[in-house]
């Protein structure tokens, strides 16, 4: 059988953990970063060290690969256009330009794939501000649509809140202000899809998160009610078919007291809520991105431990210590060289059910 090369955009800890896992299907993985000090770089068969705009390299790495993936959503979206041109590239770049965009990917999934989520209003400057406001009693969340994450680019507002100040804090850029959502607890689903429509779906999880950045996952959801699972699960199928989705795709979800679940954003890529399914499922969530990419068919999704994922972030990392003496945890470490605060180090997954 000829080797299969996998194209990935991004050398973070995603892509590491996706090149170790397609390397036990025998693939071999080249990683495209422009930081010399990527995680992936450290395990992957060829490296290229370029900027994302450099359409030479690009038109290098794309035309000397199978097919590809990336593993963060902010890559020019002219880049994934051009990989497209010479490879395929799953999720496509429309799916990622939907997940680019705050407002956008409100949008489609309102009136697209038509599943819920929190009441939201694009804001360009302080008259939309103050007239979305008054529409939520006063208060809400501002974001910026765009290149967000782990809580950076958002402001809780209420009726205290100089708006002027909050516009002016976010640099007046697009935002998207969105109804503050009392949400009982965060749940997440990964959805994987294949080009002939088959799709696994990984069990729903529960995410807990400290100072915006995910702590722990628990996998499955604890005391996750029928109705939630399946509805869950309607959603996840509902996003990838209007998506027309080929690949791996992130759902974070809001459950609210009622038995109602809002969609909060999507990722077209391998998620921290799904670091469990490493030690937790017979394939795991960077396996099924692999094989989705390169059209190899899903493997199973079924859960064989139940699992407590925990985030190693910065100082954490000293803890591997107390970890590595016990039985039932299993160490996954990015190869970070410098330790830095919030930084995403590694995790464990605690087995909890043989
Ligand atoms: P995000 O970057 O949109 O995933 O938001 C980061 C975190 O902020 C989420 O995981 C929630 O804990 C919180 N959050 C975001 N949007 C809302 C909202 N509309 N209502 C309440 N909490 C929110």
């Amino acid at each position: 059988m000829k080797k299969k090369v996998l194209g990935i955009i991004g050398g973070g800890q995603l892509g590491r953990m996706t090149v170790l896992a397609a390397a036990r299907l025998g693939i071999e993985c080249h990683v495209y970063d422009p930081n010399p000090d990527s995680p992936a770089f450290q395990v992957c068969a060829k490296s290229y060290i370029n900027k994302f705009d450099d359409q030479k390299a690009i038109k290098e790495f794309s035309s000397n690969i199978d097919g590809a993936l990336y593993e963060f959503e902010n890559i020019p979206i002219n880049t994934a256009k051009l990989i497209e041109k010479n490879t395929k590239l799953r999720p496509s770049s429309y799916i990622l330009s939907v997940s680019q965009d705050r407002l956008v990917e409100k949008t489609f999934l309102t009136q697209k794939a038509e599943v819920e989520t929190a009441k939201y209003f694009s804001i360009n400057n302080v008259e939309d501000l103050s007239k979305s406001l008054d529409l939520l009693n006063g208060s809400g969340v501002l974001k910026t649509r765009r290149f967000g994450y782990d809580g950076k680019g958002q402001i809780k507002i209420d009726k205290t809140t100089d708006i002027n100040k909050a516009l002016k804090s976010l640099k007046n850029k697009e935002l998207i202000l969105e109804e503050y959502v009392p949400f009982k607890r965060e749940l997440s689903i990964i959805i994987a899809r294949d080009h002939k429509g088959n799709s696994q779906i990984y069990d729903c999880v529960e995410n807990k998160h400290k100072n915006h950045i995910l702590d722990l996952t628990l996998a499955p959801a604890p005391m996750l009610s029928k109705n939630i699972s399946n509805l869950a699960k309607s959603i996840a199928t509902k996003i990838a078919e209007n998506l027309d989705l080929v690949g791996l795709l992130a759902i974070e979800l809001f459950e609210l007291k009622n038995q109602q679940l809002l969609v909060n954003e999507i990722a077209p890529r391998p998620h921290n809520s799904g670091h469990w399914t490493m030690d937790g499922c017979i394939t795991d969530q960077f396996e099924q991105a692999a094989r989705a990419a390169l059209g190899i068919s899903l493997g199973s999704v079924k859960r064989i431990f139940d699992i407590e994922m925990k985030n190693l972030i910065g100082a954490d990392i000293a803890l591997v210590k107390n970890y590595s003496k016990k039985s039932n945890y299993k160490i996954h470490l990015y190869g970070k060289k410098e330790i830095r605060k919030d930084r995403k180090m590694g995790h464990v997954n605690k087995i909890i059910k043989p």
